[in-house]
């Protein structure tokens, strides 16, 4: 039920992040609204798509904040970032320069967000198997090392990407609940 009555407990900001054409708009679309479509259009303009759930009893909205396709100019600004308290760090899978521009964008997230910030790196489109260019291991070590969560996802089929947001939402509520 939407609407005025709506009680809402928290507001959450999270951010997507990583390059263009990772699926940042389509991990969004699906958590968002169980939505996927294969011909993205490059998102235009800051968005933010909310969506409320219930965590430990109390009724959580997760505002998370998408790109405007700046991605490539690494024009993101710090009002994007600003008030964050959960990031999603994304690459895709088949296309190992976006796993390689993690640390940039790691850096860039740290120097801009909120100091107790829960990251979760992302490796998305893991339904293209065939096509993979980066291993579940080397991003699991990376992710350890810089003290992140860490997941594969698939937009297309739904995979891990309810887990993903879950995990940080619910790390989110226990900091600053
Ligand atoms: P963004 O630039 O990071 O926002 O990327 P988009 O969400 O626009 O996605 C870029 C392209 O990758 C689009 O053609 C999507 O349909 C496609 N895509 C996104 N997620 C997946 C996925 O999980 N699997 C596959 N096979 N394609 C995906
Ligand atoms: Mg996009």
């Amino acid at each position: 039920m939407a609407g005025a009555a709506e009680k809402v407990d928290y507001v959450f900001k999270v951010v997507l992040i990583g390059d263009s054409a990772v699926g940042k708009s389509q991990i969004l679309a699906r958590f968002a609204r169980n939505e996927f479509s294969l011909d993205s259009k490059a998102t235009i303009g800051v968005e933010f798509q909310t969506r409320t759930l219930v965590i430990d009893h109390r009724s959580v909205k997760a505002q998370i904040w998408d790109t405007a396709g700046q991605e490539r100019y690494r024009a993101v600004t710090s009002a994007y970032y600003r008030g964050a308290l959960g990031a999603l760090l994304v690459y895709d899978i088949t296309r190992r320069q976006s796993f390689d521009h993690i640390p940039r964008w790691l850096d860039e997230l740290r120097a801009n967000a909120d100091k107790n910030i829960v990251i979760m790196l992302v490796g998305n489109k893991s339904d293209l198997q065939e096509q993979r260019a980066v291993s579940t291991e080397d991003a699991k070590e990376f992710a350890e090392k810089e003290n992140l969560f860490f997941l594969e996802t698939s937009a297309l089929q739904a995979t891990n990407v309810e887990s993903a947001f879950q995990t940080v939402l619910t790390e989110i509520f226990k900091i600053h609940s």
